[in-house]
């Protein structure tokens, strides 16, 4: 029987091979090949349904602790059903790889390679949630390094913006929109460094205005001038 050396999340660092030799015959017979390293460059995914024409940086939902708790918290919270949760463990598993990638490329340290963009806007965790203060500072070093793309990112951690915007000045072309995790509470408060302020509802509600629209046709999350946004929650099965 084979034993499995290697396993691990990124596919393209190690590669998981089955050995049935012993470990003193592993090398006999084997073509040499160059080592594979870990690349510093954070993934862009292209984006489909409602967010389709606006690149993101993802981080992986399903290894992010606050995500986890959030999750697991009520019915109430957006989170207990999260979108990103049901697919990644379901349609979009094959993203988990590259997604962790950038979670632990963005949480560990300051990026040594900083991605340029050509395109107006951005998304910051289309999927994901801001795992710690150098996720959040590595937003503002990229937001800072393409000053013709305005970035969005969507968050739940007023605490944690706050922390940092205390020590340093929020870019210009970034727009933060504060994700109000209690579905069917339409609240206009927005926290201390935000923009926008996001709700969902169970019903459609006389102040919806994001339901069913694409993000590249209607912007107002990458744009300033609408402070409250409100979308009816998709059902899921
Ligand atoms: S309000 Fe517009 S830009 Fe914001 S999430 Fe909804 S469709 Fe996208």
């Amino acid at each position: 029987m084979g034993t499995k050396l290697f396993s691990t999340w990124e596919g393209d660092l190690l590669t998981e091979r089955t050995y049935s030799e012993s470990l003193s015959g592993l090398w006999k017979d084997r073509a040499p090949e160059p080592v594979k390293k870990l690349s510093l460059a954070v993934k862009i995914s292209v984006m489909t349904g409602k967010l389709v024409e606006i690149p993101a940086i993802n981080t992986n939902t399903l290894t992010n602790e606050f995500c986890q708790k959030m999750h697991a918290s009520s019915p109430q919270c957006i989170c207990w059903d999260c979108y990103s949760y049901a697919m990644l463990e379901g349609s979009r598993k094959n993203c988990q790889p590259a997604w962790e990638h950038n979670s632990l490329l963005l949480k560990s340290g300051l990026l040594s390679e900083i991605p340029r963009f050509n395109s107006l806007y951005v998304r910051f965790d289309g999927h994901g949630e801001l795992i710690n203060e150098t996720h959040f500072i590595n937003y503002l070093l990229i937001t800072e390094h393409n000053p013709k793309t305005t970035f969005s990112l969507f968050t739940k951690r007023h605490k944690l913006v706050k922390k940092v915007l205390e020590t340093r000045k929020k870019p210009q072309n970034l727009i933060l929109v504060y994700s109000n995790p209690i579905v069917g509470r339409i609240t206009d408060k927005i926290p201390y460094y935000f923009d926008k302020v996001f709700n969902t509802t169970t019903e459609k509600s006389t102040r919806d205005n994001c339901t069913g629209r694409k993000c590249i046709e209607c912007l107002a999350c990458y744009t300033h001038g609408t402070n409250t946004l409100v979308e009816m929650k998709k059902a899921r099965s």
